[in-house]
C-alpha cells in the first residue's frame, strides 16, 4: 500500500498524498518526501508538508520559492531569563528543510551587454508544473522540538487561552463568588474545561 497516488501516464508523478493511515510515530519525513520525488506541482509538495506538520506539532513557511522550512528555520536561540514567551515560538534554530526544483524552465534573454545575444534559464514554479525533492533535512534541530503537547503549551503562554475564556465564564465564577462567599477551585476547572480545547488540562497555574 502507497500513501502516493500517481499519475496513470507517468508513474513517477505524484499526484497526492493521504497520511490518514499511517503511523506518524512509526513513519520517518523521509518516506513522505523522498529525495528525487516528483510532485504534481509546489501547491501539492506544500500542503502535504503543511498537513504533516499539523499532525506532527510545528509549522512550516515557504521561503524563495524553492525552499519549504520549519517556521523556526535558523532563527537565533535566545537563552537565559529574557525569553519573551508572549512573542510565540520558543522554538529556535531548526534546519529542517526541503529544497525543490522545478521541472520547467523559461528562457530570459540577457539583453544588457555588448555581446551575442544570450539566454538565461529561470526555473518555473506554478501550478501545474512539477516539482522535484532535491535536498531533504529532515531533523527538527536546536530547540525545536515538535509535539503535539507543544502546539497546546505554546498558544497557553502567550496566554490566547486565558483571553479567549468569555465573558459569561467569568460572569459565573464571580457570581458565585458573590453568593458563596467563596469558590472552590474544583468548580473553577470545570468552568474553565468547558473553555479549553480538549486536550488542555486545567492545571492550579489557570486558577490562581
Ligand atoms: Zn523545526
Amino acid at each position: 500500500m502507497s500513501i502516493f497516488a500517481y499519475d496513470s501516464n507517468d508513474p513517477e508523478l505524484i499526484l497526492s498524498c493521504c497520511l490518514d493511515d499511517i503511523n506518524l510515530d512509526d513513519v520517518s519525513s523521509e518516506v513522505i518526501f523522498p529525495l528525487n520525488s516528483k510532485w504534481k506541482d509546489r501547491s501539492l509538495l506544500y500542503s502535504t508538508v503543511q498537513a504533516y506538520a499539523a499532525l506532527t506539532g510545528w509549522k512550516p513557511t515557504l521561503s524563495h520559492t524553492y525552499c519549504i522550512k520549519c517556521s523556526c528555520y535558523n532563527r537565533p536561540i535566545r537563552g537565559g531569563k529574557d525569553r519573551n514567551f508572549s512573542a510565540g515560538s520558543l522554538r529556535k534554530g531548526c534546519e529542517w528543510l526541503i529544497n525543490i526544483k522545478s521541472t520547467m524552465y523559461d528562457s530570459v534573454p540577457i539583453t544588457s551587454g555588448k555581446t551575442a545575444r544570450q539566454f538565461k534559464h529561470i526555473p518555473v514554479v506554478r501550478d501545474g508544473v512539477p516539482v522535484i525533492v532535491s535536498k531533504g533535512s529532515f531533523k527538527h534541530t536546536g530547540s525545536c522540538d515538535p509535539s503535539r503537547l507543544q502546539q497546546v503549551l505554546q498558544p497557553s503562554r502567550s496566554g490566547a487561552y486565558v483571553k479567549s475564556i468569555s465573558d459569561t465564564a467569568f460572569f459565573t465564577i464571580c457570581t458565585m463568588y458573590k453568593d458563596n462567599g467563596n469558590v472552590s477551585s474544583n468548580v473553577i476547572r470545570q468552568i474553565l474545561k468547558s473553555q479549553f480545547p480538549a486536550n488542555k488540562n486545567v492545571s492550579k497555574a489557570h486558577i490562581h
